[in-house]
């Protein structure tokens, strides 16, 4: 098509050439003015089209003079009109002096750039902030910049006072870890003095207590032991939180541990009926890597669970296999009141226990899964269940075999 046009132009210049040379400059001066006539309405029609748009957009030659603006750009300037706007050298004067020399760079020494962003400011010397991509096109018939300017003021704003909300947050948090911890230290050693004391009482055989002096004295001893573990687990969590619990990591015979963590929990559900078996216990030994004591407190929590939230006469099964890509899983399940699917997702929060049935009213926090989230996952495990209502639960834990080279620090 332009090929065509360009053939059609020639045929008529070749023609002009024959007849006169005066007319030949005569016909090139039209063609030329034709041309100028073209390039002008398309440069006018482009504008139309800027002037639509809602981000601001000024056209500019290589020299520096401005040669369009559209509303959007009297907006971010605050300017009255465009002559005004037009008429100020805005590269220097409006560009924010705190941005420093590198915005000068970028916009005198770079032709196109994408989404840079700083503050400029606007002809009353207030400031926002821009976010700027440039251009070149052909307007007018020449090649020209065009720069496309967004206020971007209220996302500034809103991601600063966000940042700002995140590290008071981070910092309250800090404080509230660590006073945590400090109180729970010396909260414990009264505690245990208690206890102490109130054994003695009980074990006395020069002043024996009276039935219901011993009974006074089992409640004092149930109540305080429970305080202490509540004590040692808040102790536990804000030692994690303030980033201060250290751990060490062994390899460890993991069937001893499992047997240990078993024995330690019958008693709980004997009164019950509750029996524990574990199938894991006698096979050969598996070889694990973990904090030995940080690895049998987050057991116990799930197996002290499999039995407190199991029906009366219920079964607790332990189980250990091997995964394919080198950790050992322990799985303990139970035949128990088990958790409905809506309360899956936040079993593991801080604090939260599941339904409001009977059994929430057994012992208990909200704090041990939590706990013991972080303590696998601090020893490069991993934890987990499945669980139906009414049915029963599943929880496992998995920690890297002594052989898994791809968990090791
Ligand atoms: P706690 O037992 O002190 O309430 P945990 O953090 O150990 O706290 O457990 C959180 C909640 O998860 C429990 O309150 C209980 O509702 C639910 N849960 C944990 N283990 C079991 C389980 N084996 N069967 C049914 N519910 C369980």
């Amino acid at each position: 098509m332009a090929a065509s046009r360009s053939k059609s132009v020639s045929k008529k210049l070749l023609k002009a050439e024959d007849d006169n040379p005066v007319r030949l400059r005569e016909r090139i001066v039209e063609l030329e003015r034709q041309l100028l006539d073209k390039q002008t309405s398309f440069g006018e029609q482009i504008e139309q089209i800027l002037e639509a748009c809602p981000i601001g957009v000024t056209i500019q030659d290589f020299d520096g003079n401005r040669l369009f603006v559209n509303e959007a750009q009297l907006k971010n300037f605050g300017a009255r009109s465009k002559e005004e706007l037009l008429s100020v050298n805005y590269n220097n004067s409006l560009v924010n002096p705190e941005d420093g020399v590198q915005l000068d760079v970028r916009i005198s020494g770079i032709v196109k750039f994408t989404d840079a962003e700083f503050h400029r400011k606007r002809l009353d010397n207030s400031k926002w902030w821009c976010l700027l991509n440039r251009n070149t096109i052909q307007y007018k018939g020449q090649e020209v910049y065009i720069a496309w300017l967004q206020d971007i003021t209220n996302r500034k704003d809103s991601d600063r006072l966000r940042e700002e909300a995140r590290k008071q947050a981070d910092k309250a948090n800090h404080s509230k870890s660590e006073f945590l911890a400090s109180m729970s230290h010396e909260l414990r050693t009264p505690m245990n003095a208690v206890l102490g004391f109130a054994q003695m009482l009980q074990f006395d055989p020069k002043n024996p207590l009276s039935t219901i002096q011993n009974e006074h004295v089992e409640n004092i001893l149930t109540g305080g032991h429970h305080l202490l573990e509540l004590i040692n687990e808040v102790l536990d969590l804000s030692k994690i939180e303030a980033q201060e619990l250290s751990l060490n990591v062994e390899t460890i015979a993991a069937n001893e541990v499992v047997a240990d963590c078993v024995r330690l929990t019958l008693p709980v559900g004997q009164h019950r009926g509750v029996s524990i078996n574990n199938t894991f216990g006698d096979g050969p030994t598996v070889f694990i890597r973990a904090d030995q004591m940080r690895f049998k407190q987050a057991l116990i929590n799930i197996l002290g669970n499999a039995v407190k939230y199991n029906k009366d006469s219920g079964t607790v099964t332990v189980k250990g296999l091997e995964t394919d890509d080198g950790f050992l899983r322990i799985c303990v399940t139970d035949t128990g009141v088990g958790i409905a699917e809506v309360e899956h997702d936040s079993v593991f929060e801080l604090f939260h226990r599941v339904g409001l049935g009977a059994m929430t009213s057994r012992e208990g926090t909200g704090i041990g899964l939590t706990v013991s989230k972080l303590l696998v996952e601090k020893m490069s495990g991993r934890i987990g269940f499945e669980s139906e209502e009414d049915v029963g639960s599943e929880f496992w834990i998995e920690m890297p075999l002594a052989t898994n080279i791809n968990t090791l620090d």
